[in-house]
Parts: structure tokens; C-alpha cells; sequence
């Protein structure tokens, strides 16, 4: 499955061969003396990283970056000797007896039988954030819309500079020329209109309703999804999946309502690029990491945290933003 985005994890864009078994196969060997081809050392990766800490699984997860090093030949040795598998040789073979104990540990995770009451909470969840997300939409296009204002006519009985300071602080215009300064919040206040276009629904060429009320769903595959994705929108149509959707995965389970707001706002913005790439909103940095503080504007630009962010502090505050992402109390008040 090749996903546009898999949000909150290390990892931009993941190639994963999963067979109508739900099954991860490998072209080549991976791990200590292996063949080490980039997709399949990913797909080893993701399948060690779902694996329970107490089955065998690495602490913490490793980077999913196709690269065989030393944390991952370990993680896999450890799995090997935690399983009791025949060799504890550090490589996963493609027909091997580690491969096959990777892929059980997966399926058993989806066997749970609380599993569909767990999916209708889920998307419970996400469709009652939505009012809140259609919220957050509004006021950002709102405050962007008083930031042009103000860049146009700069402060007077009417313009105040709150509102361009309060974009600025998410999207850095300082030492910006006012020519860029007014078509780059063009930019911004277009995005979002976007998205609110993408929130109120739209009708596809055949005449089917996309997005808007469709725009949920449960990822089909449970344990095949890129590790540690809470939500991701597919990159093209197959193996059950439409590019029309944000799909919700179990990582998500159990989180406040707030990080489905926030998650859908932010994968809202991999929805506005589909007729334009110059228009592209992508993943330059993330506010879980809090690698987003560190992007300058024009990464900022062009990245989809950036419009949750903003969206998600104007309109509930930045001490439920700080709630959900800790190492954004680093950003300037
Ligand atoms: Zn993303």
C-alpha cells in the first residue's frame, strides 16, 4: 500500500507488498549479511515495530528508513531469540521462519475480538469531531482574510496587527517584502478555503458524492498500515483503499477527541493538492516531533501541520494544543 502520508510516524512514504492474506512478503534477505533492498528492510521494520514490546518487539521503534544498521539487525536478533525461533541469526529470510513469525504477531494483533467495537468508536469519534474541525477551518480563513487586510492597509481604525502577528508566528513572514507577504497569505487563506470546500462535499465526475460526509473510514487493514500512522490518505485507488478518504487506523484508538480534530485538519491539507502540484501540501515537519518549530517559511508553506497548527490554536487555544503536543510549548507565545 502506498500511502500520500502517514502521519506521525518517521517515515514519508512507505512501499509495503501486502498479499490478499493481509501477509508482508520480502523479495530478499534482511538483517546481518542480508540482501538489504531498501523496500524490504522497510516492510521488516514496520512489521518489527508492531510487535509488542513483550512479544519481542524493538523499544523504542526503530526509524522505518530501509536501512539494515545495527539497531535493526539487533531488533530483529531480539525478536528472534524472545520467539525461540530455530536461528537467532539477526536476518529475516523471505521464506524464512522469521518472516512468518513477524507476519503471525500482525494478524493476531487484528484477531482481537473487540476489534469492530473499537472501529465504530473510531469513527464515532472522528465524526463527532467534525463540527469542531469545520470550526477550526472558518476561524483560519477568517484570520488569514484580517491579515491581508492588515497587510494591505496596515494598521488604522479597523486593521489591527493581531491577526498578521498571530499568522506570522505560524508561518514566519518576518523580512518578507509585502508583495510576497500578501500573495503568500493569498496562498494560505486559499488553502483553507479548500479545505472547507473538501469539509462541505463535493461531486466527483461520476456524479458521486466525495469527501464531505464520506470522507472517514477504517483502515482495512489492521497491523498492515505504516507503523505508527494514526490516519493516512492512500496515494492511489486498490486493495480496498480510495484516495478519497482519510482512513483511520487502531493507532489512534483511545485518543481524546482533539487529536482527530487535529489529525483531520491536518490531513485535510494532503486533500487540496489533487488538481494542482504547485498547490502541494506535503510533510515537511511535524508537530509531534516538533520538528515543525524548526522549518523556515517556505517549508512552512507547504506543510500540512502547519495549517492544523494554526487552525487548531485560534480557535481552541494554544494550552489544548500544548495537551496534545507537548514539545510545541517551545513556540513562541
Ligand atoms: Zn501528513
Amino acid at each position: 500500500m502506498r500511502v500520500k502520508c502517514d502521519c506521525e510516524s518517521r517515515c514519508t512514504a512507505l512501499d509495503l507488498a501486502v498479499d490478499a492474506s493481509g501477509s508482508t512478503a520480502i523479495t530478499a534477505s534482511v538483517g546481518l549479511g542480508g540482501a538489504n533492498r531498501a523496500a524490504d528492510v522497510r516492510a521488516v521494520q514496520s512489521l518489527l515495530n508492531d510487535v509488542r514490546p513483550d512479544r519481542g518487539g524493538p523499544v523504542p521503534p526503530l526509524d522505518v528508513d530501509g536501512l539494515a544498521g545495527p539497531l535493526t539487525n539487533g531488533a530483529i536478533g531480539k525478536f528472534q531469540r524472545k520467539q525461540s525461533l530455530p536461528a537467532a541469526d539477526s536476518r529475516v529470510d523471505p521464506d524464512g521462519p522469521t518472516l512468518q513469525a513477524l507476519n503471525s504477531e500482525r494478524s493476531n494483533k487484528g484477531a482481537d475480538p473487540d476489534r469492530r467495537t473499537r472501529e465504530a468508536a473510531r469513527l464515532a469519534t472522528a465524526v463527532a469531531a467534525m463540527p469542531d474541525v469545520q470550526l477550526a477551518v472558518q476561524r483560519a480563513i477568517s484570520l488569514t482574510e484580517a491579515a491581508i487586510d492588515f497587510a494591505m492597509l496596515g494598521k488604522g481604525l479597523t486593521t489591527s496587527s493581531e491577526p498578521f502577528d498571530f499568522v506570522s508566528k505560524h508561518f514566519k513572514f518576518e523580512g518578507l517584502s509585502r508583495d510576497r507577504t500578501l500573495a503568500d497569505l493569498a496562498f494560505i487563506k486559499t488553502t483553507y478555503i479548500r479545505m472547507r470546500s473538501v469539509l462541505r462535499g463535493r461531486t466527483g465526475l461520476t456524479g458521486t458524492l466525495i469527501f464531505g460526509a464520506n470522507m472517514f473510514d477504517i483502515d482495512p487493514h489492521p497491523g498492515g498500515s505504516p507503523s505508527q500512522a494514526k490516519a493516512y490518505v492512500p496515494r492511489e485507488d486498490g486493495e480496498g483503499l480510495v484516495t478519497s478518504r482519510i482512513y483511520w487506523t487502531d493507532a489512534v484508538d483511545g485518543h481524546p477527541r482533539d487529536r482527530f480534530t487535529y489529525l483531520t485538519l491536518h490531513e485535510l491539507g494532503h486533500f487540496v493538492d489533487e488538481e494542482d502540484p504547485s498547490l502541494e501540501i506535503v510533510d515537511h515537519g511535524y508537530a509531534f516531533f516538533g520538528t515543525v518549530l524548526k522549518l523556515n517559511h517556505e517549508l512552512r508553506m507547504h506543510n500540512a501541520d502547519n495549517y492544523a497548527m494554526m487552525a487548531f490554536d485560534r480557535t481552541f487555544g494554544r494550552a489544548r494544543l500544548v495537551a496534545l503536543y507537548p514539545l510545541l510549548a517551545a513556540m513562541p507565545a
